[in-house]
């Protein structure tokens, strides 16, 4: 029954996108990095309704999505040199940038700050939806708060049966993991939470950046929130798979692995990310390795902490909040 009711909400209706979004409601939306819950940016409804399905706190602010980096000056003022580069390389992409907001933008959005996330997402379905559109929209990540992001369709579905009518159906995501979010202060670029694009890439185009410093973590980086990404399951993180194993022998366990499978251990219940050792198809992989074992009724998740380079760093990142209690 529930199952006759997704197939209903999930569709590639455009028209029906955008009608639903111009009458402030909400919809879930396909972009490269994860689906979002999209809505007019310019709409206090629309936005108080994202605010209310998600359950996410209002001190969370959102990412507001432009059709182009030619709309940039639309949202945002005052933008640094840096910031120009940026966008100039990676967008459509995965980098959401932190810039002083145009008066326009509500505090709704930005949750009181003085700055605005925005970004060009790369997804042909997302770049339609924009381009037939004359207000920006708001899209965060379309899962309940604390919950674990979603890569199909279906994940959006099953968590929002009863609150949305459409998901528009743009497939699977192909980064799979949230953008990398970076602001500018006194020409330095400051990253505020590991994403789909790396640190190393980045450093390419800007060189030398930093990190936010997690023990002043504040209302300003929520991103960085520390319990987040989380399945239901009990879930850790180890160097050491093998050791864990015999330290809960008898339960009941599933497997997050990069590249080698468990021998003696049953296929469906270990996840391996990528067998050919990329970080960048394990990153797309891992939400939905994290929505399947989560199915299973496990007694506890062991997951693999991955290399510290390229996504290796945002995947470590995710885990490291998914274990936290
Ligand atoms: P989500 O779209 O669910 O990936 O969440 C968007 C994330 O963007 C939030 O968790 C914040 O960390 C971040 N964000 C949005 N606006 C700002 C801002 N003005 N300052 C700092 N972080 C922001
Ligand atoms: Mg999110």
């Amino acid at each position: 029954m529930t199952f006759v009711i997704h197939k209903k909400m999930i569709s590639t209706n455009i028209e029906h996108a955008i009608h639903l979004l111009k009458s402030n409601n909400v919809i879930g939306l396909p972009t490269e990095t994860v689906y979002g819950l999209a809505g007019n940016a310019y709409s206090e409804t629309a936005i108080k309704k994202i605010y209310e399905i998600k359950k996410r706190p209002s001190f969370n602010p959102l990412i507001v999505h432009i059709k182009s980096y030619n709309d940039i000056n639309t949202v945002a003022v005052d933008i640094p040199e840096k910031a120009h580069l940026l966008a100039k390389a990676f967008w459509p992409g995965p980098l959401t940038l932190l810039l002083k907001k145009q008066p326009t933008i509500s505090g709704l959005v930005t949750s009181d700050l003085d700055t605005v996330a925005v970004r060009v997402p790369n997804h042909p379905v997302a770049l339609d939806v924009l381009d037939k559109l004359d207000f920006p929209l708001v899209a965060p990540s379309a899962n309940p708060f604390t919950r674990i992001s979603p890569t199909k369709p279906e994940h959006v579905a099953s968590y929002f049966k009863n609150e949305i009518e459409l998901v528009l159906d743009g497939g699977t995501c192909s980064s799979g993991v949230e953008s990398t979010i970076v602001g500018f202060e006194a020409n330095k670029v400051i990253v505020y939470r590991f994403g789909a694009l790396s640190l190393e890439a980045i450093e390419k185009v800007v060189g030398p950046i930093s990190i936010i410093n997690k023990s002043k973590e504040s209302p300003k980086a929520p991103g960085m929130l520390l319990k987040h990404y989380s399945p239901k399951t009990e879930f850790i993180l180890t160097r050491n798979i093998q050791s864990e194993l015999e330290w809960y022998k008898g339960k009941k366990i599933g497997l997050l692995l990069f590249s080698k499978s468990y021998p003696d251990f049953e296929p469906h219940l270990q996840q391996v990310l990528s067998k050919g050792e990329s970080l960048d198809e394990a990153a797309s992989n891992l939400y939905q390795a994290l929505h399947e074992l989560d199915k299973q009724n496990l007694d506890i998740i062991i997951a693999e902490r991955f290399p510290e380079y390229g996504l290796g760093i945002t995947i470590n990142d995710r885990l490291e909040r998914a274990s936290k209690k």
